[in-house]
């Protein structure tokens, strides 16, 4: 198994990247440019720790040993002895694509290079290096130490090798994977954004309330949370950017996002994290 992981990124995602890999006995380089960023991402991965072992999670060393995994790189080049590198930075194109081409220089030649990207091409990101065999799309959910899923991505140029070996590492952090081939939105996405603009749509055509469709789609088919009340947890820009990639990458006007969806997004109603969406908080 890897036995030193470098995690590109410690927001949201990066941080529970990092925390699951060195849950489980890897070492971890991490970089964010941001320092406070970074800090935050540390005492994130502290916090969850603490609650995982309230909740009567078992660890193989004290909560310090696994945090000791941890070194917080102050720049790329400190991944230098990574055998597999997990890039969970902003979710933009240009920015990823110079970040694969960096990291491709700087990686040992062997290493495997994976995206956590939600909607960018594989392929794309794979095609800006000189090892498109050795890169991989790896979709974490979040919150990552909770959700079991992994969707594993292979671009068209993915090698067996190195899918295989991302299926080992998935296995080793206890998740399960879905493979997906290289199309917008993957599998989850794919299947969940239009699910999400369909209720847009529901509302919008004023068909029902959103407490409506939200009850309806729970208690009917047995979903922890209703699409409108999951889109507002995600965040309606996002849920939007989402859509329009499948909208773009498929030119296929089922895709098309709702207008109210559109509408909210130009008013910065996006959800729990600005206090209005679809509900208010
Ligand atoms: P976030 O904003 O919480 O974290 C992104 C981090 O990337 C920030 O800390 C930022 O400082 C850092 N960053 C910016 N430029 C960088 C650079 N050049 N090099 C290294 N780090 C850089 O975002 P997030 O929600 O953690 O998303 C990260 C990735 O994970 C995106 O590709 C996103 O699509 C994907 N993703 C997100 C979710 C989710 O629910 N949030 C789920 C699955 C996948």
């Amino acid at each position: 198994m890897f036995k030193t992981v470098g995690v590109v990124g410690i927001g949201q995602m990066g941080s529970g990247i990092a925390h699951v890999f060195a849950q489980n006995g890897c070492r971890v380089v991490a970089y964010d440019p941001s320092p406070a960023q970074a800090a935050k991402g540390l005492a994130g991965i502290a916090q969850n720790l603490e609650r995982q072992a309230k909740k009567g999670v078992v660890f193989d060393a004290g909560i310090d040993e696994i945090l000791a995994r941890i070194t917080v790189a102050s720049s790329l080049d400190e991944f230098g002895t990574c055998e597999l590198i997990v890039e969970a930075a902003t979710e933009n194109e240009p920015l990823k694509l110079e970040l694969f081409r960096t990291l491709d220089g700087i990686a040992p030649e062997h290493a495997i290079l994976a995206s956590n990207t939600s909607s960018i091409s594989i392929t794309r990101i794979a095609a800006a290096t000189a090892r498109p065999d050795r890169v991989i799309g790896m979709h974490f959910m979040n919150p990552v130490p909770v959700m079991t899923l992994v969707e594993v991505i292979r671009g068209i140029a993915t090698s067996e090798e190195t899918f295989q070996a991302v299926a080992e590492a998935v296995a080793f952090l206890g998740k399960e994977m879905a493979t997906s081939k290289d199309y917008p939105g993957f599998i989850v996405n794919r299947i969940l954004i239009p699910m999400i603009n369909e209720a847009a749509f529901a509302l919008y055509e004023g068909i029902a309330s959103a407490e409506d469709i939200d009850r309806g789609m729970k208690l009917g088919t047995n979903q922890p949370m209703g699409p409108l009340q999951l889109a507002d947890f995600i965040g309606l820009d996002t849920v939007l950017a989402i859509g329009n990639v499948l909208y773009d990458g498929f030119k296929d006007p089922k895709y098309r996002p709702c207008p109210l969806l559109v509408q909210m997004v130009d008013a910065g109603y996006l959800g729990r994290k600005s206090g209005q969406g679809f509900y208010r908080y």
